[in-house]
């Protein structure tokens, strides 16, 4: 008998979480990399292997266990992985793209020298060299790594918002007059062969700058849908790897559609495929790893997602609150991703809805919102 495909994921979070959830389906050995002994990935997985995910050593001995790697964050140490491909391991996203995304200079350079549209945007090693760019404002500053969750962006309105700017390597992009936030995921195997969901729309809490809620599908003129599907394959193909990729996109106020970033694995904004679509994204990535064909990305029903975030005021052994009231409702699928401790902001759980249209989905968000809270005991 045929030897099971050994698949190595760096990071034990919720995606890696679902990611095995959907693994639990397939003939397949599972690791997982993570520090700390009880992240929301390890009680899923077959071997769970403690260790840091940006150290050289810990990332290449984990290498060594598996016959395929992938990521569900991309903080991963990326020598560790050149050396890996170069050995021989099958690791998806590729190192090469990996390298690009990760860093945001990187990321933006690369949609400019592929001709796919972005932002304008200026690169700046310090903060005084903003001093020639007072014309480019207002602008969006961004660090070229180690952000996330809208942490690491700064709007510059003007010269007056000089003390505000982070005195780093950084992006400053032009600021977008956005209509609408979307997110449109795609997926390649080795063949080359290509799966595109239909795009979302996302809705940002502005408190905390994460994605409050979103629904499937994304309301758009049809123009706008193809548009940001061959936006988001352009990508994925100049990327030049087998994976799967999120790419979000503005909507502009002229009806124009830019690519803001990509993600290059799974992402909150395809959380809802889980019931949402034929394929989720994480059995489309588990056919990714093992070459088999794209699933159907079609929608089986409109969908929204809530994410359950840690309550303000809140932090300690997590609590949920209304839980009850949630369990009674049809078409409600929660999601909670075993995390011990709640702190307010943190992505705690999510819930997907499935209803027969928008308003039907904003009215269950809205009852789910006031019911269901994260807190502490
Ligand atoms: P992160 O990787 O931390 O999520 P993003 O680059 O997605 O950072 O930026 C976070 C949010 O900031 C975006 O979702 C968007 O609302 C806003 N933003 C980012 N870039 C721009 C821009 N060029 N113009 C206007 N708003 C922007």
């Amino acid at each position: 008998m045929a030897q099971p495909l050994r698949i190595g994921i760096l990071g034990g979070g919720q995606l890696g979480r679902m990611l095995l959830q959907s693994a639990a389906n397939y003939q397949v050995v599972t690791y997982v990399l993570e520090s700390g002994s009880h992240p929301p990935a390890a009680s899923l997985c077959h071997y769970f292997v403690e260790g840091d995910i940006k150290d050289y050593d810990a990332v290449y001995r984990f290498g060594k266990l598996v016959d395929v790697l992938t990521i569900e964050i991309e903080h991963v140490n990326l020598e560790a992985l050149f050396k890996l491909e170069e050995e021989g391991l099958k690791i998806f996203p590729r190192p090469a793209a990996l390298k690009i995304i990760k860093d945001k200079g990187l990321q933006k350079q690369f949609y400019k020298d592929h001709h796919i549209a972005t932002s304008d945007f200026h690169l700046m090693e310090q903060k005084y060299e903003l001093n020639n760019f007072f014309d480019f404002l207002p602008a969006v500053q961004k660090l070229r790594s180690g952000g996330y969750d809208g942490k690491g962006v700064e709007i510059l309105r003007s010269d007056e918002d000089f003390h505000k700017a982070f005195d780093a390597p950084s992006v400053l992009e032009k600021l977008v007059n956005i209509d609408k936030e979307i997110s449109v995921i795609v997926a390649v195997n080795e063949n080359g062969e290509t799966a595109v969901y239909p795009p979302v729309e996302m809705v940002f809490d502005p408190k905390y700058n994460l994605v409050d809620y979103l629904l499937c599908p994304a309301q758009l003129e049809q123009k706008h849908v193809l548009r940001a599907q061959q936006l988001a394959t352009d990508v994925a193909k100049a990327l030049n790897s087998p994976g799967i990729f999120a790419v979000e996109m503005f909507l502009d106020k002229n009806g124009s559609l830019l690519v803001n970033e990509t993600a290059p694995r799974t992402h909150n904004s395809g959380h809802q495929s889980i019931e949402g679509n034929y394929c989720s994204q994480y059995d489309m990535q588990m056919r990714v790893l093992q070459n088999f064909a794209p699933g159907s990305t079609a929608i089986i029903q409109p969908s929204l997602m809530l994410n359950l975030i840690g309550e303000a005021g809140y932090t300690g052994t997590a609590k949920y609150a209304g839980l009850e009231e949630v369990m009674n409702m049809k078409g409600v699928y929660l999601h909670l991703y075993g995390k011990h401790e709640t702190k307010p902001g943190r992505k705690m759980g999510h819930v997907t809805i499935l209803g027969n249209d928008r308003d039907e989905l904003l009215e269950k968000a809205a009852r789910i919102k006031n019911s269901l809270k994260v807190i502490s005991e």
